[in-house]
């Protein structure tokens, strides 16, 4: 468990199975028995982790509530092969700018679990939105990677914080001058933005129309 509401959980490959996927690729994934209803997961793991794939999921509706609640050691679930295209730019001068609110920062892990494995001079940061402090998925494991790559940066704002909550970070929703406050050189930038739609295209207007930024230095993975 991640938190009380949100698991990872590790889909070993079968005996003798082997891929080529990408880190920032998701899978699609249902139960032998309803094998109609499938649902997608970004990868939480990296390309560099072979013969299992990781992903974490938030109790939600049908899909996610089986999985959290019900999944178990020794079950099996149908995979479809990882797809899409919200892959990481990990070239030596480029900037990342990870953005994402609650499970969307799930593909961000994967970034920067390879970034980091392989020393990599990628910048990335991460500007991630949660509600309270209890809601922060991966941060123990993020703030363990700040420690180890000195090219990667975990910022926080909380949007719901109770007067007693000694939290002294940022408060309040993401926005433009936020995330203009972490831009060093624009030209070398990507801005990536993951979660539900809503979230992503708030995102996707603060930094095309409000920053200027163009569409070909974003990339979007929308959940529905
Ligand atoms: C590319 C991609 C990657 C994704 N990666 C992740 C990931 O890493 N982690 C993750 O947790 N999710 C991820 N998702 C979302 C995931 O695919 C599912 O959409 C999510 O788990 C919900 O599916 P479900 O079957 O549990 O919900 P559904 O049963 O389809 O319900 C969807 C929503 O509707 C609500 N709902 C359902 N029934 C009702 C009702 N009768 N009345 C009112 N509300 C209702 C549910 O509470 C839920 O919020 C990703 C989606 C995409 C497209």
């Amino acid at each position: 468990m991640e938190l009380p509401d949100t698991k990872t959980i590790n889909l070993k490959w079968p005996d003798g199975y082997h891929i080529d996927f990408k880190t920032g690729q998701f899978i699609t994934v249902y139960w032998p028995d309803t094998p109609n209803y499938k649902r997608a997961y970004s990868l939480s793991s990296c390309a560099l982790d072979q013969g299992s794939y990781e992903v974490t999921i938030k109790r939600d509706g049908k899909m996610g509530t089986r999985i959290v609640d019900w999944a178990k050691v020794g079950d099996r679930l149908g995979v479809l092969p990882p797809a899409g295209k919200f892959l990481p730019v990990l070239e030596h001068n480029k900037h990342l700018i990870c953005i994402a609110g609650g499970s969307g920062v799930t593909p961000f892990r994967g970034f920067v679990r390879e970034a980091t494995r392989r020393k990599l001079e990628t910048k990335i940061t991460i500007l991630y939105s949660v509600r309270t402090t209890n809601d922060i998925i991966f941060n123990t494991e993020f703030r363990q990677l700040e420690q180890e790559n000195p090219n990667f940066k975990f910022h926080v704002t909380c949007t719901r914080l109770t007067p007693s909550d000694p939290w002294t970070g940022r408060c309040g929703r993401i926005d433009a001058a936020w995330i203009q406050s972490h831009i060093g050189e624009a030209q070398n930038t990507v801005f990536y933005a993951c979660g539900p739609n809503e979230l992503v295209e708030n995102t996707q207007h603060l930094v095309m129309n409000e920053l200027g930024v163009p569409k070909a230095q974003m990339l979007v993975e929308k959940w529905g």
